[in-house]
């Protein structure tokens, strides 16, 4: 959990590949940025972890030594809602990406819960709230007791992840970690995000399902986002016209709220862009303070 707001990129940048760098010098490379989070991607995993565990665990330690946090993508692989040996398949992806999360000191696990399929809605989310009970209780059955899993808000409308579904997972499955992510929902719902009061009026409903402590302490994605009527198509870069949401508005209501985010920066420019956030926070915080005093 995140003592300020933090911002880190998802995965590994491009060019720290270019500078020749190994998975543990990313958390200095991300600090040498002032950067000081880091989601690593494990999304084309299958039902075993797919790291050595010493690498997951120097990855970790240089992390802590940078107080750089991490957090982990789960697999794609996870339809939680599907037939049922696709469930199992999917639990057991989940439980290997909570291990490798849980030897690296990722605090969560994001990941897709699912697609409706044929599947009435509320039986569908039914499905995926068993099958997560299911997880978690594996999870602790091997010991994982400080790895949340992280439902995210999705971006097309035919996947489980409307921000109340996501919400409902939060109050109902122990050991989550609610993750919104804000482009999602913004093509889900066709350009939902326009003024500040569209943001502050998510960051009210948090506060009054989940309490003062999750709206202060979500796991956010954020990138400019394109859509079409079925929802999310392709993500885009800050500076990149005619896409939204805009970053400025969830800064205000950030510091509005003293939330105190991960946010992690999925736009094509991953680390560039994180600090291009970062920035645009401090710059609200210090103008909200001068205004004050
Ligand atoms: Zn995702």
């Amino acid at each position: 959990m995140a003592d300020h707001p933090r911002f880190g990129p998802a995965g590994v940048p491009p060019l720290f590949r270019v500078l020749g760098a190994r998975l543990p010098d990313v958390p200095r490379l991300l600090r040498e940025e002032n950067l000081d989070a880091f989601e690593y991607q494990a999304v084309r995993w299958g039902q075993k972890p797919q790291m050595k565990r010493e690498d997951a665990e120097s990855l970790g330690a240089e992390a802590r030594k940078n107080d750089v946090l991490i957090s982990m993508h789960g697999s794609y692989y996870v339809n939680l809602c599907g037939k049922e040996e696709v469930v199992e398949a999917s639990k057991k992806r989940l439980v290997a990406c909570a291990t490798a999360a849980n030897w690296m000191g990722a605090y969560v696990v994001v990941f897709h819960t699912g697609f409706y399929g044929r599947l009435e809605k509320s039986y569908a989310f039914r499905t995926c709230v068993n099958a997560l009970k299911d997880t978690v209780a594996t999870m602790n059955s091997l010991g994982i007791r400080n790895v949340k899993l992280g439902p995210e808000t999705m971006g097309k409308v035919f996947q489980v992840g409307s921000l109340d579904e996501i919400l409902m997972i939060c109050e109902e499955v122990e050991q989550t970690q609610l993750v919104i992510d804000w482009s999602h929902m913004h093509a889900r719902h066709q350009g939902r995000f326009r003024k500040v009061e569209d943001f502050r009026a998510v960051a009210e409903e948090v506060e009054r399902r989940l309490g003062t402590e999750a709206v202060r302490n979500m796991h956010c994605h954020f990138s400019k986002i394109e859509y079409t009527a079925n929802g999310e198509r392709r993500h885009h870069i800050l500076d990149e016209p005619g896409y939204g949401p805009e970053f400025e508005m969830l800064a205000e209501v950030i510091a509005e709220f003293k939330m105190r985010p991960v946010i992690i920066c999925e736009t094509p420019l991953l680390d560039v862009d994180a600090v291009k956030m970062r920035g645009t926070y401090l710059k609200i915080v210090e103008s909200q303070r001068a205004s004050a005093s």
